[in-house]
């Protein structure tokens, strides 16, 4: 789920997770036999998708075969892509859900469960690296489920174990909104939100809680003095499941390379974030030059709807907003591919991933990477910049993969203890 600016103007954010519509283009790439070879060899794994949202906002099915269906994500197209596990996105959105973040919390984990209970053929549960190397075995999507911000648990840590039990495997501290014991990036310069510079002490019992039970602590989000005290508490790598680098696209919730090499250390993952506005700069200025605009059109809108006595949807304002942003020219498919390339010379090769942010960014990615069929251009693209089929394939999943084992096992260290 992106950042928005508006979400800060209005304090009412927008359920981007409405049918996307991607133009095609003509500067595609052609995947050859090898990298398709190399891309079917692989687990691959992407660490955030918001297609959970439209499980419930619009009766999706994954099943769905609709050629009109313009989302990024479907079992069909998980299967061209080689799409091996996803991490299926639990937001709740914190200002039309508050008061009740737990139960929605609840209704998308369900949800998840419901697809997967939908198609045992193809589709099964995942909660460890046993279930993910099963279901590529077996040949089905595993799905796994990280929760998108803190509020979810209520300031409760009984419901954290509770949504661990339920599978949970990850947990971004923040989501644009900083809650009573983390500071996100997305409000960290508004004054009427109360700020707690980074990690409470509360917060901090929640990262030691995560690593006890097992489950990634995710640091996408969060606000940079957060980012640091999460990393120095933490006794497991952490991931930062949907961020790209801030040296090549200035947006705060993209990572620093001191950020980037504090990850590498701690042997944690960034996994590269695919929206158009965190992967190329110019895009990033252009949307925040007409960011106020749009704001402004959405909030006449709502007013409007008002004053007819009748109440402007989420699905309304994401209408509003995939129009003025489909005004902006598509980034270049390398933009995506800069962002890795970076990560990877920076932090190592050992320390980057794949974390699309599918069906969650109002349709806003690079040309050519239009859903998870597209996913092999990415290996394409790799090996064209002289990355070998062993380093593409860490890059792919492996790594992921990785820190789910080391978070597994450090939770049985310190359950032993
Ligand atoms: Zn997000």
């Amino acid at each position: 789920m992106i950042n928005r600016l508006i979400f800060l103007l209005l304090l009412s954010s927008v359920a981007d997770a409405q049918t996307v519509v991607a133009p095609s283009n003509a500067s595609d790439v052609m995947v050859s036999e090898r990298a398709r070879q190399i891309h079917e060899s692989a687990i691959v794994i992407d660490t955030h998708a918001d297609t959970t949202q439209r499980f419930l906002d619009e009766n999706f099915d994954l099943g769905s075969t609709d050629p009109n269906d313009a989302g990024h994500i479907s079992l069909d197209k998980a299967r061209r892509g080689n799409l091996g596990a996803e991490f299926f996105s639990i937001w709740v959105d914190p200002t039309t859900h508050q008061g009740h973040f737990a139960q929605y919390t609840l209704d998308l984990i369900d949800s998840v469960y419901e697809q997967a209970a939908r198609h045992p053929d193809r589709m099964m549960m995942a909660v460890s690296v046993a279930d993910v190397e099963r279901a590529h075995r077996e040949h089905k999507l595993a799905a796994l489920m990280g929760i998108e911000g803190g509020h979810s648990i209520e300031n409760d840590i009984r419901l954290l174990r509770d949504y661990y039990r339920l599978g949970v495997r990850y947990m971004t501290l923040t989501w644009s909104n900083t809650n009573e014991w983390a500071d996100s990036s997305g409000d960290i310069d508004d004054p009427k939100v109360q700020h707690h510079n980074g990690l409470t002490d509360f917060g901090r019992q929640v990262v030691l809680e995560m690593n006890r039970l097992g489950m990634i602590v995710d640091i996408s989000h969060v606000s940079d003095k957060t980012f640091w005290d999460a990393i120095v508490i933490t006794k497991a790598p952490v991931i930062a499941s949907h961020s790209s680098a801030r040296a090549l696209t200035n947006a705060p919730r993209n990572m620093t390379d001191d950020m980037l090499r504090a990850v590498a250390k701690n042997g944690g993952v960034v996994q590269v974030n695919f929206f158009s506005g965190f992967d190329d700069e110019n895009y990033r200025k252009a949307e925040e030059a007409q960011s106020k605009d749009m704001a402004a059109a959405i909030a006449q809108y709502v007013e409007q709807m008002r004053a007819a006595g009748k109440t402007a949807t989420a699905e309304d304002r994401d209408r509003i907003e995939r129009e003025w942003l489909a005004k902006l020219p598509r980034p270049p498919f390398s933009s995506l591919i800069d962002h890795i390339d970076h990560i990877a010379k920076v932090a190592g090769v050992d320390h980057v991933g794949l974390g699309s942010d599918f069906d969650g960014v109002s349709g806003q990615t690079p040309e050519g990477m239009n859903s998870a069929a597209d996913l092999p251009k990415i290996t394409q693209a790799l090996l064209d910049r002289g990355y070998g089929a062993e380093a593409i394939r860490k890059i792919l999943g492996g790594n992921t993969l990785r820190v789910l084992g080391e978070v597994e096992r450090v939770s049985r260290e310190m359950q032993a203890k």
